[in-house]
């Protein structure tokens, strides 16, 4: 091995400029970096030559090689992390937001990236590019964003302990935001309280002029963050700087009245947004008052939720379609079924599969699943992945299958104008095949 071929961080970040950095061979175009990472399950160093063939400019690697566009490293994914350390301390952002929590991490960075783009340049980690590699390589691929940007809001995720607490040190970030702590992912953790301090670690690099913006109504969080000297600020339904008062739907827009530091506002958003989305978007609001913006509300009614299969609502041939599938977790339900209880309609269905994730309390947290799920007039279970059987244990069921198809044909035959079909599952399960296949029933009149 020669040492031209060994890479640092200035030499790495030259060769980078302007390329898309990539960790599966599968998904390299012509003039793409290719990173080897060893992951728990393959070794990325087995697929250089894959992602050569395909385009690869060159590949960084910790083998050592004879091939030319291989360079070497001894630990490829600490020179990308200390690469977007580098970048981070040389861009001159004026203020960093982090912004974490089991449900509506997306949301709630899309509402915000829309409220502060009226007020200067923003920057957000692109789609869910949230995790100790995924953001290093947002920073190294937005860099010249990053460099003269206002506002960059990263979006945390955490599979294991001590996810977040890496990125709030490489982050360090001014506003920290933790949107609530519910079950999502909590197989991955040994109890509840190591969940409950893995999310509130985003607090800890905040200094005396930073803000930390969470949940009012969650005692838990409230006493784990009560000895920070920062500002605090909070949002909730019950408690907080801003509550959400009220919400109702009228032709297709959502109107929500809340309060903001004593004074009454109305904003009215487009689309139909459940109770969850609506907290995302006082957790948003709060954000932007904290940074200044005197009324954020001048631009909120042009915000349009920008993603599929969470909470989309359809009307097709009279039925109402609601897909929320892009996740599942229990808050997530509980949250929807608040909100279908607003919506009208003659009867009430639940197509529902697994909530992955969830180790040892998987039991558990179906057979709660199946007591919320009681709120509906029927329920059909997809059971592609088996762990939602339990929702047996504690609900009545009308219909189950493994199979898209028999699913969409038993809606076809029992579904009727007028009526509302909620479909949920964790992304995993890929429930979304049943909703094509009874739309195309439905379309095509079948
Ligand atoms: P994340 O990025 O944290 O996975 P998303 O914004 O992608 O969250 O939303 C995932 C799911 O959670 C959707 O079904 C959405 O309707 C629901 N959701 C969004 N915000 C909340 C919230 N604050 N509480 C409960 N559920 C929520």
């Amino acid at each position: 091995m020669s040492s031209s071929k060994q890479l640092d961080v200035k030499r790495f970040l030259k060769l980078t400029d302007g390329r898309k950095i990539r960790i599966d061979s599968r998904v390299v175009k012509i003039g793409d970096v290719f990173i080897a990472l060893k992951g728990t399950r393959v070794d990325g160093n087995d697929f250089i030559d894959d992602a050569l063939k395909r385009g690869a400019i060159f590949g960084v690697s910790n083998r050592s090689s004879d091939n030319p566009a291989v360079f070497f490293h001894p630990d490829p994914k600490k020179l990308l992390i200390e690469t977007a350390a580098f970048i981070l301390k040389h861009s001159k952002i004026k203020h960093k937001i982090a912004i974490t929590g089991s449900n509506g991490k997306t949301t709630t960075k899309e509402i915000l990236a829309s409220i502060l783009s009226d007020y200067g340049k923003v920057f957000k980690t692109p789609g869910n590019l949230n995790t100790e590699i995924g953001i290093p390589i947002a920073v190294l691929e937005n860099r010249s964003q990053l460099a003269e940007c206002d506002y960059a809001i990263f979006e945390f995720g955490t599979s294991k302990k001590g996810d977040i607490s890496f990125l709030t040190d490489l982050i360090n970030p001014d506003i920290a935001v933790l949107l609530n702590v519910g079950t999502a992912h909590r197989g991955n953790f040994n109890d509840e309280t190591e969940l409950l301090q893995e999310k509130c670690s985003i607090f800890e690099t905040l200094q005396k002029d930073s803000t930390a913006i969470t949940n009012g109504d969650d005692k838990r969080i409230r006493s784990m963050i009560s000895e920070l000297s920062c500002k605090k600020l909070f949002f909730g339904q019950r408690n907080g700087d801003l509550k959400i008062m009220k919400f109702d739907y009228s032709k297709n827009n959502t109107f929500v009245a809340f309060k903001a530091f004593g004074e009454m506002k109305m904003a009215k958003l487009k689309g139909i947004w459940n109770s969850g989305q609506l907290l995302d978007f006082g957790a948003a609001y709060l954000t932007a008052l904290s940074l200044k913006i005197e009324e954020p509300l001048l631009n909120i009614n042009r915000i349009i939720l920008p993603f599929n299969n969470r909470f989309s609502v359809e009307n097709i041939a009279g039925i109402i379609l609601i897909n929320d599938c892009y996740n599942s977790s229990l808050e997530s339900v509980e949250s929807a079924i608040k909100s279908i209880a607003k919506l009208k309609k003659e009867r009430t269905f639940a197509v529902v599969g697994s909530i992955l994730e969830q180790g040892k309390y998987s039991k558990k947290t179906h057979e709660e699943l199946g007591r919320l799920l009681n709120f509906f007039d029927h329920i059909v279970l997809y059971t592609k992945d088996t762990q939602v059987e339990a929702v047996q244990n504690t609900a009545n069921i009308d219909f189950k299958s493994s199979n898209p198809e028999e699913v969409a044909e038993w809606l076809k035959k029992n579904c009727r104008y007028g009526d509302l079909v909620y479909f949920k599952a964790s992304r995993g399960v890929a429930l979304e095949e049943a909703i094509l296949s009874f739309r195309r029933r439905l379309q095509s009149g079948e």
